[in-house]
């Protein structure tokens, strides 16, 4: 198993985002926190409002990869990019983005589980 640390950011669109409505947000979020090889997990509102920002800017650090669950990875990747540069560190590589709008909690920590095993995370 692979030692990276990996922190979990479940993004949701302040949380009344219809591509949520299928998901039970916090039985999502526990069951990661407390079952999953990750340091820690929560929820954020809006990570790329200006509010967002400045949390990325003030929580992000090296020797971390972090793993966000929320919109289109592409999407993240524009979104996030100024914030990983910040903080020294290459959004290409410890940005890990999933997609887990319009899935129910089955899909979603399916999905989890499918990336983490990716990197050499059994779950
Ligand atoms: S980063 Fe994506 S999931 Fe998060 S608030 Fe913005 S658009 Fe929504």
């Amino acid at each position: 198993m692979s030692n990276e640390k990996i922190g979990f950011i479940f993004c949701v669109c302040t949380g009344k985002c219809p591509g949520f409505a299928q998901l039970d947000l916090w039985d999502f979020i526990n069951i990661i926190r407390s079952e999953y090889p990750v340091e820690y997990a929560f929820i954020h509102p809006m990570l790329c409002d200006e509010d967002g920002e400045r949390f990325l800017d003030a929580f992000l650090k090296k020797g971390t990869k972090y793993l966000v669950a929320g919109c289109a990875p592409i999407m993240q990747y524009k979104l996030f990019r100024d914030s990983f540069n910040k903080a020294n560190l290459d959004s290409k590589k410890d940005l890990i983005p999933i997609d887990v709008r319009n899935m129910n909690l089955k899909q979603a920590l399916s999905l989890v589980k499918e990336t983490l095993k990716e990197i050499g995370k059994n779950v």
